[in-house]
């Protein structure tokens, strides 16, 4: 079975994690624009070369550049066949209408938005303490999901660090421009009838078992 699904909420409400929990349970493609980006920039691309400044001022990358990006993710063959958990597109309302007639064109519909709520104060907590493995992608806490040893990944034994933009007045621009750009998309999917709330406090398999329960997977 396959699930078409978009997940919001602010920097650190943990997308991410629950992104990875929803693939374990089932092969369906993780599409994380935050991760694209950051493997851009990585490889010097063109469009890493243009992001970067965004990116590490927690500002936007343009509509355009992301529309574009996402459009060429989409097309490929396991996106209609399996489905996909978007994580960190849209964000914002043009991007939403983009995705809209992008799956029109390819006869698709959104089956659910996941919208993960959690206060500023926790975003802050969180991101502050968390690290991230460039290799792998494994996400940790230094609180509440240390690494065995320090400093490396229990994945892939790769170099566990802080991202750039995980610095406390990074985040709170961050937050700023998702309240202005990102929430209004909370509306437009609750218009659509596709908005289910999950509390991005609790466990990490909130959103599976939401996806349980509205039969989505
Ligand atoms: P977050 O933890 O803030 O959800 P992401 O890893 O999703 O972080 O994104 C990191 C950065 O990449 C964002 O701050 C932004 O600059 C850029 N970015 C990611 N996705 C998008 C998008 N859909 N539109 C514009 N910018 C994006
Ligand atoms: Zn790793």
């Amino acid at each position: 079975m396959s699930a078409r699904v978009v997940l919001l909420g602010p920097p650190g409400a943990g997308k991410g994690t629950q992104a990875a929990k929803i693939k374990e349970k089932r092969n369906i493609a993780h599409i994380s624009t935050g991760d694209i980006l950051r493997d851009s920039v990585k490889r010097k691309t063109e469009i890493g070369l243009a992001a970067k400044s965004y990116m590490d001022s927690g500002r936007l990358v343009p509509d355009d550049l992301m529309i574009g990006m996402i459009r060429s993710r989409m097309v490929q063959g396991d996106i209609a066949a399996g489905g996909f958990i978007l994580d960190g597109f849209p964000r914002t309302t043009v991007q939403a209408e983009a995705l809209d007639r992008l799956l029109e064109d390819m006869s698709l519909c959104l089956d659910a938005a996941l919208f993960l709520e959690i206060s500023d104060d926790e975003v802050v907590r969180r991101l502050t303490n968390r690290r991230v493995c460039p290799s792998c992608g494994a996400i940790y806490n230094v609180i509440v999901r240390p690494t065995k040893a320090e400093g490396i990944c229990d994945a892939c034994g790769g170099s566990v660090i802080q991202r750039d933009d995980d610095k406390e007045q990074v985040i709170r621009n961050r937050l700023m421009v998702y309240r202005e750009r990102t929430s209004p998309l909370i509306d437009y999917y609750e218009k659509r009838g596709l908005l289910y709330r999950v509390d991005g406090a609790k466990s990490s398999d909130t959103a599976v078992r939401l996806l349980e329960s509205i039969g989505v997977m």
